[in-house]
């Protein structure tokens, strides 16, 4: 823990992003896994890899707009959106 540093990429804490908070991981060299000084979190590479995978489920719509929130009980009708329309 004394040496700890930054891994070759940084990685968010899956954990903390999961409550909205985003914050890089450190790496510790002798267990090959990165680890979180807010949370507690650790986990190799693949393990962040799946779990940021997973987080990913909140933001699936984030390149669309809705185009039409219709009537209760409803999809919404959403369309792909283009940098830079409105
Ligand atoms: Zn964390």
């Amino acid at each position: 823990m004394a040496q700890s540093t930054k891994g070759k990429l940084n990685f968010r804490c899956p954990s903390c992003f999961m409550r909205d908070i985003d914050i890089d991981m450190f790496f510790d060299e002798d267990k090959k896994e990165y680890y979180c000084l807010r949370c507690g979190f650790h986990g190799t590479e693949t393990d962040v890899l799946r779990l940021n995978e997973q987080a990913k489920y909140r933001y699936k719509s984030m390149k669309m707009r809705v185009v039409d929130f219709g009537e209760d009980n409803q999809p919404l009708q959403m369309q792909p959106h283009k940098r830079g329309e409105q």
